[in-house]
């Protein structure tokens, strides 16, 4: 990579728009005091992205711009444009030129463009520090600055070193990875904080998920129990239906049968059966008394007439005596008959009188006694015929009688029936009774089922399976009861779990944890890019360890060779050390005080010494050296520094300006060496070092306050110089 040009507009005192070319590796730019020639080292620092304006001696971005004189206008704007030959892809583009420029306008705002276009100042940091062009300008000694790498604190010494090492690439790394992992941390943070923020929603959305699964169990359960009871009732129902019926079959056949038989005997024993056989049996006795009266009439004729006989035999034996014996017997024969035939008394005493009247009356005159004899066998045949008939009549009465007595024997048999049979019907109505009843406790039982059934159907958003076979053991009615207790608890308890909108409630839950989880798998990743970045900046910090360490080791070999140099001997180097630093932030009460100092408040610091020995003298101290000395010893370093790593170009401006004759030759040798490896752009006015440069520019100011560029000889040189 080759410098080519520089271009500079409106910067500074190049009010008009100059152009230098580097066609040598040692450029030397001379001119009187004031003219502009810093303005030039100035705008390479400008251009390549400084930001400390005290660096360019300004205070603001608008001190950059060409301010402006009597005869010129200020400008609007300072633009410097540096082109570098790219052949050699030492810059990271596919371009064999590339300009870097930098412009800045009155209001402060500054545009960078790479080869014309728009880019961000960090990546043209980025670009340059590829091709050893630090930011710390360790390559652009600014007038007077030549001993900075004297004075500075050796933390700044080390940055120098580190920029003309050519770490700065791995700085910015790390400085980005460190960004990145702050950045991440941050975002990290405020993940868990977001997290944090969720969980006790989360917690609180579980704790519902976790009752709605209980709710859950719950309905489960109480599905089961009501399916398990209502089959079992649905069971016990069916049965119980089917064995009412049963019972009330024989019983209603009974009941029924007895009404009809009761209604018959009721009919039967209604009925006067009795009356035809009394009138009969009346009709029978008045018979029998009338034959009776035949009689009575028929033995007292035939007492008459067996009188008027006896009479005619007394009479004859009146003749002949007194009454008959035979007479006597007859009449005794029938009293007797008399008694023990119908007992009439009546016949009895009309016998008597007869008797009677035989012994004192003699037979009537009149009938004769053949006559007599014929009436009293005609009568004796009557009465013969009239004791069949009451004989006959008799019987007739007493069968009639018996007939009458079987008869009331009877009905008194109908009447124990009908008793029996209105008892039994008594009975079993009873038992219908019973039956009816059981049967209307059913019919409630089957309406509390069919509620029971509506209510669960409600309660479990769904019809429950009644049709489950269940082993229906002959239980007690109690074990029922107990099931219904059962579910009515777990009803209360469903109740009291009291869960509105579940189903919002499980979205809401499916949603947070998600989000929760996204949150989780974002800190995870986050984690381990975290974890990653370490990883990076711990290796970084390593390369830069080692390579630290490594260049100092090399800059040192040079700087010991540069310093023998100009100083005829001696010695000197650079030593890494560690300082104790109180962090930043620590107790401002610590300060001072190292035994009070807490571990986590102090930060251990790197840093780079220089110490050297001039040749026969016992300066230590580099505060102990004279002015000329500190130009040597801070030559001596710098040049050693850009050996190690040479950087692509190198201003020195007036590094040279404290140098004796001797030195400035050892200065001028020491050049032509470095301008080997970088190009050289010198600032001097030293002959010596005029004359190695291969190209001279002369700066001039006019009355106008703008400083002109011209190319000129050494001779030439050596007169604008002055
Ligand atoms: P020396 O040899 O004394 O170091 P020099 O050649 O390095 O001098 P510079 O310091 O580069 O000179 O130039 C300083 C000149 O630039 C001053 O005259 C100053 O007025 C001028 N100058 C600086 N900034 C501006 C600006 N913004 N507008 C106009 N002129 C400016």
């Amino acid at each position: 990579m080759r410098l080519k040009s520089i271009e500079l507009s409106g910067f500074k005192s190049f009010a008009k728009k100059t152009q230098l070319e580097f066609g040598s590796s040692i450029t030397g730019v001379v001119g009187p005091n004031g003219s502009g020639k810093s303005n030039i080292a100035e705008s390479f620092r400008f251009v390549l992205g400084e930001q400390s304006m005290k660096s360019m001696r300004g205070r603001r971005g608008e001190d950059m711009i060409w301010n402006g004189s009597a005869a010129v206008p200020r400008a609007g704007r300072a633009s410097v444009r540096l082109v570098f030959d790219n052949s050699d892809r030492a810059l990271n583009l596919d371009f064999d030129e590339v300009s870097i420029e930098r412009v800045v306008h009155r209001d402060g705002v500054n545009d960078y463009l790479l080869n014309g276009s728009h880019v961000r100042l960090r990546d043209v940091a980025e670009l340059l520090s590829q091709a050893n062009i630090g930011s710390s300008g360790h390559h652009i000694i600014s007038q007077g600055e030549a001993d900075r790498v004297l004075t500075a604190s050796s933390r700044e010494r080390r940055e120098m070193i580190e920029d003309a090492l050519g770490l700065t690439a791995f700085l910015y790394k790390r400085e980005e990875a460190e960004r990145k992992l702050d950045k991440t941390g941050e975002n990290m943070r405020e993940v868990a904080a977001v997290r944090r923020e969720l969980q006790p929603h989360l917690k609180f959305l579980m704790g519902q998920v976790k009752k709605i699964e209980q709710a859950q169990a719950l309905r489960e359960e109480l599905a089961d129990k009501y399916t398990d009871y209502l089959a079992r009732e649905q069971q016990y129902l069916k049965l119980t239906r089917a064995q009412l019926m049963a019972e009330k079959g024989e019983p209603e056949h009974e009941h029924a049968r007895l009404g009809e038989r009761i209604n018959h005997l009721r009919q039967e024993l209604s009925k006067k059966r009795d009356d035809v056989g009394a009138s009969e049996l009346v009709r029978l006795e008045e018979e029998g008394r009338t034959v009776a009266k035949k009689q009575e009439a028929a033995i007292r004729e035939l007492g008459g007439i067996e009188g008027e006989l006896r009479a005619h035999a007394t009479l004859a034996k009146e003749q002949g005596g007194t009454i008959a014996l035979s007479e006597a017997r007859s009449f005794a024969e029938r009293v007797v008959s008399e008694l023990e035939g119908s007992g009439n008394l009546a016949a009895l005493i009309v016998l008597a009188k007869e008797f009677l009247r035989r012994l004192t009356h003699t037979p009537s005159a009149g009938r004769t006694t053949e006559e007599l004899h014929a009436k009293k066998h005609e009568l004796e045949k009557d009465l013969a015929h009239l004791r069949a008939q009451e004989e006959q009549t008799r019987s007739a009465v007493a069968k009639l009688r018996q007939e009458l007595e079987s008869q009331k024997d009877m009905s008194r048999d109908a009447e124990r029936e009908l008793f029996a049979a209105m008892a039994r019907r008594s009975e079993l109505e009873s038992t219908l009774a019973g039956l009816r009843a059981r049967s209307e406790l059913l019919a409630r039982e089957e309406e509390q089922y069919k509620a029971e059934l509506r209510e669960a159907a409600v309660l479990l958003s769904r019809i429950p399976e009644t049709d489950v076979q269940v082993v229906f053991e002959d239980e007690p009615r109690g074990a029922q009861e107990d099931r219904r207790r059962k579910i009515e608890r777990l009803k209360i308890r469903l109740e009291e779990a009291g869960l509105g909108n579940s189903s919002e409630v499980l979205k809401e839950h499916a949603e947070t944890s998600e989000r929760d989880a996204f949150l989780a798998r974002e800190l995870a990743d986050l984690e381990q890019s975290a974890a990653k970045l370490r990883e990076l900046i711990e290796e970084l910090t390593k390369t830069l360890e080692t390579r630290f360490v490594d260049g100092i080791d090399k800059i040192n070999i040079e700087f010991e060779n540069f310093f023998k140099l100009m100083f005829g001997g001696g010695a000197a180097s650079l030593a890494i050390v560690k300082e104790k630093k109180l962090k930043r932030g620590a107790s401002e009460a610590h300060e001072g005080d190292d035994e009070e100092l807490q571990d986590a408040d102090i930060e251990i610091e790197e840093g780079v010494d220089i110490s050297i020995a001039l040749p026969h003298k016992r300066v230590k101290g580099l505060h102990m050296l004279s002015g000329g000395e500190r130009a040597l010893t801070s030559i001596a370093l710098i040049f050693a520094m850009s050996q190690v790593n040479p950087p692509p170009f190198i201003i020195l401006d007036e590094t040279d300006a404290a140098l004796d004759e001797a030195n400035s030759r050892r200065y001028g040798d020491m050049i032509e060496n470095l301008a080997r490896k970088s190009q050289l752009i010198l600032i001097t006015h030293n002959r010596e070092t005029m004359s190695r440069a291969g190209i001279l520019y002369g700066i001039t100011m006019g009355s106008d306050g703008v400083s002109k560029l011209l190319s000129v000889k050494f001779e030439e040189a050596l007169a604008v110089a002055k």
